[in-house]
C-alpha cells in the first residue's frame, strides 16, 4: 500500500477517534486527550495493523540443508516461545502470548527471529487465534515443506480479562500437518516437549526482572 493511502487512512481514523471521545462525552481539548486521536491512528496503522501492508515472504530467507553432510534432515527441530502479538476481531482488544513449533526439515530450515517476524506479519492484522495458528501452520508448511508440522499457540485474551469473566484465561490452539497429523502417538510426543515447562523460563523470568 502507497504511503499516501496510509497517511489517509490514520487522517480519517483520528477523526473516528476524535468523534467517538466526543459520543462517550468527552472533552477532546483537554489535556490528556489533545493528541490522542493522532496518537491512536498512528498506533493502528503503523503498529496494529501493520501486518496488511506486509508480506511474510519480504523477511524470509531460508537457507537449505544439504541431506548428505548434515544431520538435520529428518530430525525434529523444536522452536519454543516465539512471541505473538495479535487483536481480537471480535472486541477489537489485544491478545497475546507464544507459540511453539515442531517441525521434521527436508530440505530447509528457517532461522529462529524468521518465526517471529511471519507470525508478526499475520499477527498484526484483525484476527481470531484459530485463524492465526491456521495460517501462520499453513504459511510454514508451505515454505518448509517439512515431512510434518505442528504449532502449538498459547495466550490470554485482554477481552476476556477486562470484560466478561474477568479472568486472564489462556486460549490454547493447535495446527497439525504432514506426519503430525497422520501419527497420533508422534503428536502427542511433541506436544508433550512444546507444552513442558522449560527449565530455561527461569532464565526469562530473571532476565524480565
Ligand atoms: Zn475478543
Amino acid at each position: 500500500m502507497s504511503k499516501d493511502r496510509r497517511a489517509e487512512m490514520k487522517e480519517r481514523i483520528e477523526e473516528l477517534v476524535r468523534e467517538f471521545l466526543q459520543v462517550i462525552g468527552e472533552d477532546v481539548s483537554r489535556e490528556g486527550l489533545r493528541e490522542t486521536p493522532e496518537r491512536v491512528a498512528r498506533m493502528w496503522v503503523d503498529e496494529l495493523i501493520a501486518g496488511y501492508f506486509e508480506r511474510p515472504q519480504d523477511y524470509v530467507k531460508k537457507f537449505r540443508v544439504d541431506g548428505k553432510s548434515s544431520n538435520v534432515r529428518g530430525d525434529l527441530v523444536i522452536v519454543k516461545d516465539v512471541p505473538v502479538r495479535s487483536i481480537c476481531e471480535h472486541h477489537l482488544l489485544p491478545f497475546f502470548g507464544y507459540a511453539h513449533i515442531a517441525y521434521i526439515p527436508t530440505k530447509e530450515v528457517l532461522g529462529f527471529s524468521k518465526f517471529a517476524r511471519i507470525i508478526n506479519v499475520f499477527g498484526k492484522r484483525l484476527q481470531i487465534q484459530e485463524r492465526l495458528t491456521e495460517e501462520v501452520a499453513d504459511y510454514l508448511n508451505t515454505l518448509l515443506k517439512p515431512m510434518g508440522l505442528l504449532l502449538v499457540m498459547e495466550t490470554i485474551h485482554t477481552c476476556a480479562l477486562v470484560r466478561g469473566v474477568e479472568e486472564p484465561m489462556h486460549m490454547v490452539t493447535v495446527a497439525s500437518r504432514g506426519a503430525f497429523k497422520d501419527d497420533e502417538s508422534l503428536r502427542s510426543e511433541a506436544m508433550s516437549i512444546l507444552l513442558a515447562q522449560s527449565s530455561l523460563s527461569e532464565f526469562r523470568k530473571v532476565r524480565e526482572v
